[in-house]
């Protein structure tokens, strides 16, 4: 290893000893050297997200161990870089200011997936910005059906499993009349978090596996499915996504409460429209659900 890397060996063990500390099971024989025996079931790092550029469109990789939220730092990367890629991807580990729709806050704990995938498009329109949700939405789902959990959609931005939310999915957009310019897919995936408080309705994959899951792995599905989905929206096969939605969903035919703008809507949740906007059944006729606070499930 010494005339391979010209380094000293001591050089080398401090190497190994900072490899060993983000994870890699390295066994050290003395007077034989170093061998990587074997990986650990879960290990996120740049170096191996960086592996993500041979399997999907992500150009750019952005990494860090501790920020406010995936979402600020893409703001500002977007803001910083005037030659920005067409694709990149921003992941954290951890974020203490998580958040979800109306600036609700995102709970941070615990090894799960904190991720925004940037996009400059050439071909979307304002209005495909909620079909860009449902996708990341689909997204996970699928991501998620490779290692066997059966997570559901709700409208408009959840995904949940057996009614809990397992994951959610924001996007902020910056468009004019016709097009929009760039678009900031985050997403928040409840992994490995073991320890969840009781009152809140959340769940993860370990919860329902008991076992600790590769989040490197779930991580390229949903961006590698996204990428795919988001191709199905410009090239105007929006009703192909509204398809998968409805395979995927949990929230029709079921009687739900919606809180849009302080006013409080009860029925039953029939359908999407062609935008993608909930047409709910009321005492009053079918209500079209635009934009939400929250949805609840009677
Ligand atoms: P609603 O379901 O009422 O329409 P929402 O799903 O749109 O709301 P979001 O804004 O997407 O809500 O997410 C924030 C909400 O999700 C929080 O108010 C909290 O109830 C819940 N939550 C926060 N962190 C997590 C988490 N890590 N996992 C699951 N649920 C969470």
């Amino acid at each position: 290893m010494c005339s391979i890397t010209q380094i000293s060996r001591i050089a080398i063990w401090q190497h190994i000893k900072k490899l060993q500390k983000l994870g890699y099971i390295i066994e050290a024989k003395r007077g034989v050297g170093y061998k990587l025996t074997q990986n650990p079931p879960d290990l996120l790092n740049l170096y191996e997200i960086e592996k993500l550029k041979h399997t999907t469109a992500v150009e750019n990789i952005f990494f860090f161990e501790n920020t406010t939220s995936t979402m600020d730092e893409a703001k500002k990367i977007s803001e910083n870089n005037k030659n920005l890629a067409h694709k990149s991807l921003i992941v954290a580990l951890n974020q203490t200011q998580g958040r979800g729709r109306k600036n609700r806050h995102w709970l941070s704990f615990g090894e799960n997936i904190y991720a925004s995938y940037i996009y400059l498009p050439k071909n979307l329109m304002p209005q495909d910005g909620l079909f860009v949700m449902f996708a990341g939405c689909i997204a996970i789902v699928l991501a998620l059906k490779q290692i066997g959990i059966d997570a559901k959609i709700k409208w408009p931005n959840d995904c949940l499993v057996s009614d809990k939310k397992i994951a959610g999915v924001l996007v902020d957009a910056k468009s004019d009349i016709s097009s929009i310019d760039e678009i900031i897919i985050g997403f928040g995936v409840n992994i490995n978090w073991a320890d969840i408080p009781e009152e809140t309705n959340a769940t993860s994959v370990y919860e329902v596996t008991k076992k600790t899951t590769d989040r490197l792995f779930i991580l390229d599905k949903i961006v590698q499915y996204l990428e795919a989905l988001i191709k199905l929206i410009e090239n105007k096969r929006k009703s192909n996504i509204i398809k998968l939605w409805r395979l995927y969903d949990t929230t029709l035919s079921r009687k739900v409460e919606i809180i849009s703008d302080s006013k409080k809507i009860i029925g039953k949740a029939s359908d999407i429209d062609e935008y993608g906007f909930l047409l709910v059944e009321t005492q009053n006729g079918i209500q079209r659900i635009i934009t939400s606070d929250s949805v609840r499930f009677l």
